[in-house]
């Protein structure tokens, strides 16, 4: 039986280790697991796929029986698309006692379709502009002025903290925290964190 997982290209692995692991119950045992988490998250026709399964710790010194890496394993993998591809980029565990893969730290496996990649590139615009926004607004403050000041993402007025040239600035609806001091009249020491 064919499966769009075919086209995986497997090393080359440079030990020995690897050679002799990844057999045909190997491969299936990843086309398995490919095809459990990622299938779902296809949401296009798929002209054709192509990817990569290369090993971590690509050599026999870092091979031994008390290896930690020696069953971590980098995949890439796409899925082609008339209107983009969906990709995923991971490194995932083969646990050989019983055969099967996981994802490091237990994460799901994520699949970037062309939808949720251009969801990603707008909030990464978004995120851009309003650090603009918030760090040109914040630059403009002054020891008279910060205690009136307003989050010019949201219009709520700001939570100041500290004093005597020294100040902590937060959105309390979480926009942004921005620490900075003065003197002279002059900031200094300007620290803006976005996200709370
Ligand atoms: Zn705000």
């Amino acid at each position: 039986m064919t499966s769009l997982f075919d086209t995986i290209v497997y090393g080359p692995f440079e030990a020995e280790y690897h050679r002799d692991l990844v057999d045909d119950q190997f491969k299936a045992a990843l086309r398995d697991f490919l095809s459990q988490h990622l299938l779902p998250q296809v949401d296009h026709t798929i002209l054709s796929t192509e990817g990569t399964l290369r090993a971590r710790a690509n050599a026999d010194r870092f091979c031994g029986p008390h290896s930690a890496v020696r069953n971590c394993f980098f995949l890439d993998f796409k899925f082609r698309g008339v209107d983009g591809d969906s990709d995923v980029s991971e490194q995932l565990w083969f646990q050989p006692i019983i055969g099967e893969f996981e994802v490091a730290m237990g994460r799901p496996l994520y699949l970037w379709t062309p939808e949720r990649k251009i969801e990603r590139e707008s909030k990464r615009r978004k995120h851009e502009e309003d650090t603009m926004t918030v760090r040109s607004a914040m630059r403009l403050l002054t020891a008279d002025s910060v205690h009136r000041s307003i989050c010019p993402l949201c219009d709520t007025k700001l939570t100041v903290t500290g004093g005597d040239g020294v100040f902590g600035v937060c959105c309390p609806r979480g926009c942004f925290k921005y620490d900075f001091s003065i003197s002279n009249g002059k900031q200094n020491d300007f620290r803006l964190k976005m996200g709370m």
